[in-house]
C-alpha cells in the first residue's frame, strides 16, 4: 500500500496531489530519496526533476526549485513553477532557451543584461527539455 502523501504546490495552484511509495527530489545538497517513515525535514530545492513512484510506475515532474517539508509521511513541495512531464511545452522551452542564449551572447557588450537571470532561464529551459525527452 502506498504510504506517502505527495503535494506539489505553486502560486498558480496544486500541480500534484498523489499517493506514492517513493519520492525523489532535487535537494540543494543532492538528490534526496524519501520513503515512508522518513524523519522530519525542511530543505531547499534546486531546479530539476522530481519523481514519484506508485505501484512500480514512475511519474516525472519539473520543479523550478523551492522548498520541501517532510513530516509524518507527507511530502509537501512549494515551488515557483512546476509541470508534470506530459505538460511540458517543449517548443516553449526551446524558445526560452534561444532567448536566454541570445542574451548571454550579448552580455559581454551590453551591461544592461542580467546574466544571472539569463543563466537561470537557460537552466530551467534545458531541464524542461531533458525531462520532457526522458533523458
Ligand atoms: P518562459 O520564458 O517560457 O515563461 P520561464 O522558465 O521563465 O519560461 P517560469 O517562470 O518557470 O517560466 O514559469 C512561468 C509559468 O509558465 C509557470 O506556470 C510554468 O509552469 C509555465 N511554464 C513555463 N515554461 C513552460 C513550459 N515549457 N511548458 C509548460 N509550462 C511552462
Amino acid at each position: 500500500m502506498a504510504a506517502l502523501q505527495l503535494e506539489v504546490v505553486t502560486p498558480n495552484g496544486p500541480v500534484v496531489q498523489a499517493e506514492a511509495d517513493y519520492v525523489g527530489i532535487p535537494g540543494e545538497l543532492g538528490q534526496l530519496g524519501i520513503m515512508p517513515g522518513h524523519s522530519p525535514l525542511l530543505t531547499a530545492l534546486t531546479p530539476g526533476r522530481l519523481y514519484f513512484r506508485k505501484n512500480d510506475q514512475n511519474t516525472d515532474v519539473f520543479i523550478s526549485g523551492g522548498f520541501a517539508e517532510i513530516s509524518e509521511n507527507r511530502v509537501s513541495i512549494l515551488a515557483e513553477s512546476a509541470e508534470l512531464k506530459e505538460h511540458i511545452d517543449v517548443a516553449r522551452a526551446q524558445r526560452a532557451m534561444d532567448r536566454a542564449r541570445q542574451r548571454l551572447e550579448k552580455a559581454a557588450s551590453d551591461e544592461t543584461i542580467d546574466v544571472l537571470r539569463a543563466e537561470a532561464a537557460l537552466l530551467r529551459a534545458s531541464l524542461r527539455m531533458k525531462i520532457a525527452s526522458g533523458s
